[in-house]
């Protein structure tokens, strides 16, 4: 009896065993079509964690697109010099490979410039763009163009947006280019550096590169009437960037996600989560047809400690509630989505997704 029992016990062992190994075996690790690896769209949710996540998928009924992304993975957001990440730290982390101190945006924890994947990607000749609801000049968009241990020196980060040869940006922070202590008018330089300067998105014709000024400082938000205009601003870019046949390269901030956490405000939160899911929908129906493009959609860092503490999926309500005013350090879902999504699978840290970018682009 015994013996038959260790018998079974054994072949249950192997066969459990050779099953894992098949199941391994037959799932495609990366698309086997080199010519997949073309695009990469980068979205950020700032400050969108897993509890915002949670609460948007049942206020939405489940029909929240970031879901449709099968590969998931986890990043862990520390800073180098501190548990709690800034937006830049981490923006740095994750834009050009390397844990820095607070507040830095491109550079490392010496200072020293580091280059990110849309540098990169400029220079192996794809097309560039950023796409956000904040001034252009914030931490997260700046970290992939300007390379500054102080993310606040809005002027300086400015000018570095100038010369970086961008070929679709969209944001807000039109008085950092023309009400400037300095006196230089940026919006001058951008019109002689061949952009189309607009302050609506309605405005963009033809083939120039787009500077998309749309507000003196940030843009609204969502419930103070933006619209669509982060939605919109995600179409118009695919539209431009992907006229070039190498590929292109293209991050979208949910900025303000973060600013509803910091105010503890539910209502603030969601609308911005809507906003900027609607705004992955956009990339996903365009990857789904492509069938060259990565999406990754992410988060930056937590910002709030926002929790889940009741709801009723029945009517789709939820009841949140924060502890805290500031980031927090919890870890965060990264949700991928096309040809070598895969990749993005497992636990890592958010310095991990610079590299994989990197060598899905093989450079
Ligand atoms: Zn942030
Ligand atoms: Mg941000």
């Amino acid at each position: 009896m015994k013996k038959t029992a260790l018998f079974l016990g054994i072949l249950i062992f192997v066969f459990s065993c050779a099953k894992k190994e098949d199941s391994i075996n037959l799932t495609p690790v990366v698309d086997p079509q080199p010519s997949g690896y073309k695009n990469i769209i980068l979205m950020i949710g700032d400050g969108m964690g897993l509890g915002q996540i949670s609460g948007a998928r049942t206020m939405k009924d489940e029909h929240m697109n970031m879901l449709r992304c099968k590969n998931v993975g986890i990043q862990a957001t520390q800073a180098a010099d501190n548990y709690i990440t800034d937006s830049g730290a981490s923006a740095t982390a994750i834009g050009c490979g390397q844990k820095t101190n607070h507040y830095s945006i491109g550079v490392d924890i010496n200072g020293n410039p580091i280059n990110s994947i849309l540098k990169l990607a400029r220079q192996h000749g794809l097309s560039t763009g950023l796409t956000v609801t904040s001034i252009i000049n914030h931490a997260t968009p700046a970290s992939f163009y300007a390379h500054n241990p102080d993310r606040f020196d809005y002027e300086d980060i400015a000018l570095q947006l100038i010369s970086s040869g961008i070929d679709f940006f969209s944001g807000g922070g039109r008085k950092y280019f023309n009400d400037r202590t300095d006196g230089l008018n940026l919006i001058d330089s951008l019109i002689s550096r061949n952009y189309q300067v607009v302050d609506n998105l309605s405005n963009i014709t033809g083939n120039k590169k787009v500077a998309a000024i749309l507000a003196e400082v940030h843009l609204p938000k969502y419930s103070n009437g933006r619209g669509d205009i982060l939605p919109n601003s995600v179409t118009l870019a695919i539209k431009q960037l992907s006229k070039n046949e190498k590929g292109f390269f293209l991050m979208v901030e949910g900025s303000q996600i973060d600013w509803g956490g910091e105010a503890n405000d539910q209502d603030y939160v969601m609308d911005e989560m809507f906003d900027f899911d609607k705004a992955v929908g956009i990339a996903l129906d365009f990857a789904e047809t492509d069938g060259n493009t990565l999406v990754i959609i992410t988060g930056d860092h937590e910002t709030g400690g926002f929790a889940l503490i009741g709801g009723d999926q029945s009517n789709n309500s939820i009841q949140g509630d924060f502890v805290s005013q500031g980031h927090t350090g919890t870890m965060i879902p990264v949700f991928a989505y096309g040809p070598g999504s895969y990749e993005f699978r497992g636990i890592y840290e958010n310095t991990e997704i610079f590299k994989k970018m990197k060598g899905y682009f093989g450079f």
